[in-house]
């Protein structure tokens, strides 16, 4: 692999684990950050509540007073200063307490005797003024409670500290504050004129169903944030842990993923991929008409692997074409040189997958193995199994067209277990049906199979094509193929597959 593709490769994973590592952190975090908003909402909703009910029960004392007081409206302030006194004493959270007549308050409980117009305008709902402060104590903030009926006034006062007070105790970490028509009042105590505020983060509004004012509450920026931290920090840790085992199970994925591939690269780089030889005998005298070339994987530390482990995941991963390409070169090059003495035509058997069909490569192999040989002292035959149709498409139909001008022979392997037809048989020019093992496996043993088997023989005769028995291990099973016309035979009654050295020497005997 070029070192390039291998640090992207590298890189891809790194990512990949990462990723499988975020992402139950940051969907938790996300459904953490929903719950804590949530929350807080929860908690905005309940002070503006308790505000709501804390600053009710405080007017409710003032508008107490102020109806008792108002019937005296009209009478000589010497005769009702009293009353006014009795009313700041007897009465929570009222400060002052005032008469009107006609719009001038004329008594007042802290002054006795007094002039000052009334602009009942002033006041939200003719009810409720919230002010900075008034001549008496001018940076005092106070809530005026007007009532009238006629003529006739009253007006009581409440303390700002009682209220700046409740937004206190009540808001604790949350912005709260009190709003009476256009002026609303602060934690702080301060008055304010103009739009209050509106908190970032769970802000709830809520207005009495008694008087004329409202609360507003809310957050500052940041707060889901410091909530969670400061609620949410074993949640985290098990945020976090399931980070941990998301990501150890992306890596030992992908580890497990690209091993086998890996393992087989490194394994190709090292030749470690060697050509085994199996004869093919002919029927009639059961003289060497071939071999197939059979793969297999002569590993460091699991010694001889057979093919059937590792293929599979070479097709996967397209390795197979290098790895057949290693094949046929070594095979050339162990046999290449004994071209002299091999019994002409000599059947050399390769097997190819469908990843072999997909380009036009396997023709320049083809090419490059035949030349090693003398001219016509081999047939070189492929064998695509029948468990793998190829798709008859421009390029397979040409790659075929191809091969057969270079005098390169087809056969279908495990011939009976898949389903090609006639016509692909015919589109692809076959030569050879290799009946497949199971078949022949069941000669003398099971009636239905031997038929099968007939039938396949009957087809290839009709078709004028050549039939290789494979598996063939007794004589019984030998001679009914032979008394069958069964052009070849392969099988360990002949030979079992055998390293290439063996493989020369053997074939001087035959
Ligand atoms: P296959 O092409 O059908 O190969 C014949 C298999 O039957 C071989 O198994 C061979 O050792 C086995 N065999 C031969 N005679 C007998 C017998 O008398 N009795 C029994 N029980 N078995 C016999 P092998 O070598 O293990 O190969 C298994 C399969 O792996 C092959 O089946 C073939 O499909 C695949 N394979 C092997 N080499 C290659 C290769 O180079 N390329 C590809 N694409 N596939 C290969
Ligand atoms: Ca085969
Ligand atoms: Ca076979």
């Amino acid at each position: 692999m070029p070192l390039k593709a291998k640090i992207r490769s590298r890189r891809a994973k790194v990512a990949v684990t990462l990723l499988s590592g975020l992402l139950p952190v940051v969907l938790g975090a996300a459904i953490l950050y929903v719950q804590a908003g949530r929350a807080l909402k929860h908690s905005t909703e309940v002070i503006a509540e308790e505000a709501i009910l804390q600053f009710d029960l405080m007017l409710d004392n003032t508008a107490q007073a102020a109806r008792e007081l108002l019937p005296l409206a009209g009478q000589k302030c010497a005769e009702v200063n009293l009353a006014l006194r009795e009313q700041v004493t007897r009465r929570p959270f009222v400060r002052s307490t005032n008469l009107v007549w006609d719009n001038n308050l004329y008594c007042s409980s802290l002054f006795g005797k007094f002039e000052e117009k009334v602009n009942p305008g002033d006041y939200t709902q003719g009810a409720l003024w919230l002010m900075n402060g008034n001549p008496v104590t001018p940076n005092t903030a106070l809530l005026v409670y007007r009532l009238s009926e006629g003529k006739k006034g009253a007006l009581t006062t409440l303390d700002g500290y009682h209220l700046s007070n409740v937004l206190r105790l009540i808001g604790r970490k949350t912005l709260l504050l009190l709003q009476v028509g256009p002026d609303w009042m602060s934690a702080d105590g301060m008055v304010h004129t103009g739009a209050p505020p509106v908190p970032p983060i769970a802000s709830t509004r809520l207005t009495s169903e008694h008087y004329a004012f409202a609360v507003e509450a809310g957050f500052p920026r940041g707060e889901i944030w410091r909530y969670m931290s400061s609620e949410y920090p074993p949640l985290f840790s098990l945020l976090l842990f399931f980070g941990v085992i998301a990501g150890s199970i992306g890596h030992f994925l992908q580890k497990r993923s690209l091993a086998p591939t890996q393992e087989m690269q490194r394994a190709l780089h090292a030749s470690e991929f060697i050509p085994y030889f199996q004869p093919v005998v002919h029927g009639n005298d059961e003289s060497w008409s071939g071999a197939e070339v059979l793969m297999r994987w002569k590993h460091p530390k699991e010694g001889l692997v057979r093919p059937d482990l590792f293929i599979p995941f070479a097709e996967h991963s397209g390795l197979i074409v290098p790895m057949t390409r290693s094949l046929m070169r070594q095979t050339a090059a162990l046999l290449g040189p004994q071209s002299a003495t091999l019994r002409k035509p000599f059947h050399i058997g390769i097997n190819i997958t469908a990843s072999h069909c997909r380009d036009l490569a396997l023709i320049k192999d083809c090419r490059e193995f035949l030349d090693a040989f003398e001219p016509g002292s081999i047939h070189l035959v492929l064998e695509l199994t029948e468990r793998e149709l190829i798709e008859p498409t421009p390029i397979t139909l040409q790659l075929f067209e191809q091969l057969r001008e270079l005098g390169v022979k087809i056969a279908i392997d495990d011939f009976g277990t898949g389903h090609s037809s006639l016509g692909y048989l015919r589109q692809f020019n076959v030569d050879f049906l290799k009946i497949d093992q199971s078949f022949v496996a069941m000669i003398g043993v099971d009636t239905l199979s031997s038929h099968i088997l007939d039938s396949i023989i009957e087809l290839a005769v009709k078709l004028d094509l050549a039939l290789v028995a494979e598996g063939v291990e007794t004589r019984e099973q030998s001679e009914y193929l032979r008394a069958h016309q069964v052009n070849f035979l392969q099988g360990y009654l002949f030979g079992k597959p055998m390293p290439g050295a063996e493989f020369i020497s053997a074939l001087s005997d035959h």
